[in-house]
């Protein structure tokens, strides 16, 4: 495949924010791409533009030429794309490059993009969904402290998943009307339900639900000078009360899943508690960043046993490959993860099913997420078929 033109243009996210869309002129024809945005973003992300997007779209609009003297067939030519455009765009627009050049290489090859990465991928991901937020994502004054409240149902069929969490949300909004006097059925910006509740409470519904429940707790949105400051109820707790607090509330919740716990400088805390609660997840997200460094540090550390991946927290889908192996080889189990502000692009679930993610985090409703959610379907079906 042959690249004989690049273009981008600003486009809106699921929030209303601006972000990249990636569009590239081939032999084979033209195929776009999009990135989404983070806002409870880990301080070790790369950047998402060298400066700012307009200037990241003008920086690689002038490296078009230099694209059509390579010859892309296979995922790992994305490296010399990356050659070429290094230090040049930031990780957003690099992320959206690869995947429209992804398409593009897919469309040639008469492969499924999931193809590219692992022509022998066959485990689907388990669905992890958004079912109430709160934290950063939501924008009531009384909310949960907690990010977000997931359902992780049992079957390995995304769609039957889905049936599940769908079914599920709708029991939830039915336990809010009751419990939480000021529920009036408003999503927050994943499209989970807004709760005045707090943590406790809103686990006292998902148990209600037998689905096997979990929880990002974006620590680091509410820490501050040695303390986690939580605002429902009111009051503070040091780095031991934290820890003393999640193992409580993962026994006492029977918490399946629990990502960022702590702050994201606190790899000691995430492995006290990983020793304490060995029969859960304990994943880092703003805590590894999706950064080889850091993920290989959180293993080292034993702070981790799963591990979010967040394809634009890193923007090179050669360093997300590397990510992959390293927490595979280690037997960390990997959750491909989507953003708060999502865009249309379906590419999070060929990445998930072709690196073999255990999990995929791209939340229930809305149609950014359903696009995911939808080709994790389509996949399946292509799967079942075959077999
Ligand atoms: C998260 O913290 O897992 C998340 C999806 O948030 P954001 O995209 O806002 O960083
Ligand atoms: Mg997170």
């Amino acid at each position: 495949m042959i690249i004989k033109g690049v273009k981008g243009k600003l486009i809106k996210d699921s929030r209303g924010e601006l972000t990249v869309e990636i569009f590239i002129r081939t032999n084979v024809g033209k195929f776009s791409s999009s990135a989404p945005n983070g806002k409870s973003k880990g301080k070790y992300e790369a950047k998402p533009y060298v400066k700012s997007i307009n200037k990241d779209i003008e920086s690689l609009e002038k490296l078009s030429d230099y694209f059509s003297d390579e010859h892309i067939e296979k995922f790992s030519d994305l490296r010399r794309i990356e050659d070429i455009v290094k230090g040049h765009i930031g990780a957003n627009t690099l992320f959206a490059l690869e995947s429209a050049v992804l398409k593009a290489v897919s469309k040639e090859q008469k492969k499924e993009i999931w193809q590219l990465i692992n022509p022998d991928a066959k485990s689907l991901p388990r669905l992890a969904g958004n079912s109430v937020g709160g934290g950063m994502h939501s924008l009531t004054a009384k909310k949960p402290d907690f990010q977000e409240f997931l359902l992780i149902p049992h079957s390995k069929s995304p769609k039957e998943n889905q049936k599940t969490n769908l079914e599920a949300k709708e029991k939830i909004r039915e336990f809010l009307k009751k419990k939480d006097s000021k529920f009036n059925d408003k999503k927050n910006d994943e499209n989970a339900w807004m709760t005045a509740l707090n943590e406790k409470e809103v686990l006292d519904i998902l148990n209600e639900l037998k689905i096997p429940a979990g929880i990002d707790v974006a620590a680091s949105s509410f820490y501050k000078r040695k303390k986690y400051y939580y605002k429902n109820p009111p009051l503070d707790r040091n780095k031991e009360e934290q820890i003393m607090y999640l193992k409580n509330l993962i026994k006492n919740y029977n918490i399946f899943y629990i990502e960022d716990p702590f702050d994201e400088e606190d790899f000691e805390s995430f492995a006290k508690l990983l020793k304490i609660c060995p029969n859960s997840l304990i994943a880092g997200d703003d805590l590894t960043a999706t950064n080889c460094k850091r993920v290989e540090r959180a293993i080292e550390e034993k702070s981790i046993n799963a591990l979010i991946i967040k394809p634009n927290q890193n923007g090179s889908l050669i360093e997300v490959a590397r990510v992959v192996e390293i927490a595979k080889n280690k037997g960390i189990k990997i959750i491909f993860s989507h953003r708060s502000g999502e865009t249309k692009e379906n590419i999070l679930a060929d990445l998930a099913f072709g690196f073999g993610a255990d999990f995929i985090k791209c939340g229930i409703t809305g149609k950014e997420r359903e696009a995911k959610i939808d080709r994790l379907i389509e996949i399946e079906k292509k799967m079942r078929s075959v077999f």
